[in-house]
């Protein structure tokens, strides 16, 4: 009786292979090699097909793939008497793995391996030399494949050219040119947003609660909804992921926002471990005006300062007004914040050695900070400069007004002229005996008709006028008042004024504070 031997097919395309693919050439193709493969099933009438195991889109390292796992687990348990692969390479180029498998562990299982290319055969002893021959220059060859495409990406980086396959939030991979970004019109007005709120004082998490409220789709889900696809989860998660403090992070963070491009942040340790480790900032390949900013530089500046002061807020909470900036005048430590039930506190946070004991109320020093920068204002704020810059924001708007209210004006009086002289025409008409009696009454009517809605218009026109006449005028002294003298502190204020505030210990009954301004 003629034996049969079960026959396990194994295919493989991987990422190298895809950069070589062209219409040209695709002998490494999946159809090309199952074509091959089957041919050679198809022509042994003791090979018996028992399932085909196929790898697609995997590196050949090692790493994860799943239908070369489930293909090793049916060879141990049993199942398989011949593995047929087009060449030692599609198996493994790890040494490690032929070795492991091929030469030993197939062996234990009773599995024959054959490759056809390159004709490897663990029937044949002779072959053992050849395959580990083979084995070493696959490996070489994967180390060398593995540094060609560092080098390429890495020079691709240095000319500008953007290289990842998904653009950042806040831009899109330009559709004529796959190396360029521009923006993205809805996603960039969050970025906006983000960058806005953290200097408002808002943390991480603060934000992405108010982007997540507002439903606002999170980074993954827009790129979703644009039909760019990622394979990492299936799409019910996707439409669960939320915006979370580290996306937030991210962002702040990242200077694409700044027409830059930063790239090589990240690398895997070698071909052969694919895990990811970050480089060092002086080893990132960086790129000036490659595209079009979303933020300005001096915005992102100063979260960049912000998020280096910043103490972390807890939770869902804001940051507090003076977080990072209130200084130990005696020591400089800072101030750490203290709660009691009724009021919040600063504390010096070395106060166990320092002489700067006693707390001092979070209110209180926000009342005096608020006194200082009012003095400043008053000291600085030019009211003729204010006036300038109040008269080209503001007043534009209202002259347009005006200039389209007078036009109205123009164009009313023009009609009352007009029907003045259809009346004396009218007149005229009647006394020539061209209109009888009862036409004429008529008319007459209707002129006095036209002449009433005509005034009422041109009161309320006038009206008009005289209001927005008076609103300029008090304009001026209702903005200055509003920039001359502050209400109250707010984040944006406090850190467009304020470098940092020392607070002194308490000497005769006084405490020294002192402000470091901007400026
Ligand atoms: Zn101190």
């Amino acid at each position: 009786m003629k034996e049969i031997f079960r026959v396990a097919i194994y295919l493989r395309l991987s990422i190298e292979d895809k950069d070589k693919l062209n219409r040209t050439d695709d002998s490494e193709s999946i159809k090309n090699q199952r074509h091959m493969l089957m041919e050679v099933v198809n022509s042994n009438t003791s090979y018996n097909l028992i399932g085909e195991y196929c790898d697609e889109d995997l590196s050949g390292a090692g790493t994860f793939r799943p239908e070369f796992e489930r293909l090793i687990k049916d060879c141990e348990n049993g199942k398989i008497d011949i593995v047929l692969c087009k060449s030692q390479s599609r198996f493994s180029r790890d040494m490690e793995i032929v070795e492991r498998y091929i030469n030993n562990k197939f062996k234990e299982w009773n599995v024959r391996f054959i490759s056809l290319s390159d004709n490897a055969d663990t029937e044949n002893p002779g072959n053992k030399k050849s395959r580990q021959i083979n084995g070493l220059v696959n490996e070489w060859y994967l180390e060398d494949v593995s540094n060609n495409i560092r080098s390429a990406f890495n020079s691709k980086m240095k000319q500008g050219e953007f290289i990842s396959p998904f653009a950042p939030f806040g831009y899109l991979v330009d559709s004529s040119d796959n190396n360029k970004l521009v923006i993205d019109e809805v996603a960039c007005l969050v970025v906006k947003d983000i960058f806005n709120l953290y200097l408002r004082g808002y943390g991480y998490s603060a934000i992405a609660k108010c982007l997540n409220d507002k439903n606002i789709p999170s980074p993954s889900l827009h790129k979703y909804r644009q039909g760019i696809k990622l394979n990492i989860v299936s799409n019910k998660a996707r439409e669960e992921i939320k915006w979370n403090s580290n996306a937030i992070k991210t962002i702040l963070k990242n200077e694409v926002y700044l027409g830059k491009l930063v790239q090589g942040k990240r690398t895997t340790i070698s071909y052969k471990n694919h895990k990811i480790i970050n480089k060092d900032k002086c080893l990132w390949i960086s790129y000036p005006n490659t595209h079009e900013a979303i933020i300005d530089e001096d915005t992102f500046n100063k979260v960049q300062l912000e998020m280096k002061n910043r103490t972390k807020p807890r939770g869902n909470s804001t940051v507090h007004l003076f977080s990072g900036k209130v200084f130990c005048l005696e020591c400089e430590h800072y101030l750490r914040k203290k709660n009691s039930s009724k009021h919040q506190y600063l504390v010096c946070s070395n106060n166990i050695i320092c002489s700067n004991k006693s707390s001092i109320r979070y209110d209180k020093l926000e009342s005096i900070v608020l006194i200082y920068i009012n003095k400043l204002l008053d000291k600085f704020y030019d009211d003729v400069l204010l006036k300038e810059n109040v008269n080209k924001k503001y007043k534009e708007i209202y002259k347009e007004k005006l200039i389209s209210l007078e036009s109205e004006l123009v164009n009313i009086n023009k009609k009352i002229d007009e029907s003045e002289k259809y009346l004396k025409n009218l007149y005229e008409d009647k006394v020539n005996g061209v209109v009888s009696l009862e036409m004429f009454n008529s008319l007459v009517s209707n002129y006095e008709d036209n002449k009433a809605r005509h005034s009422k218009q041109l009161d309320a026109v006038n009206k008009k006028i005289s209001i927005y006449k008076e609103n300029i005028k008090n304009f001026d002294e209702e903005i200055i008042s509003k920039y001359k003298k502050l209400g109250n502190l707010n984040r944006v204020i406090v850190n467009e004024f304020i470098d940092k505030i020392y607070v002194g210990e308490i000497r005769d009954n006084i405490r020294n504070i002192k402000i470091k301004w901007n400026f």
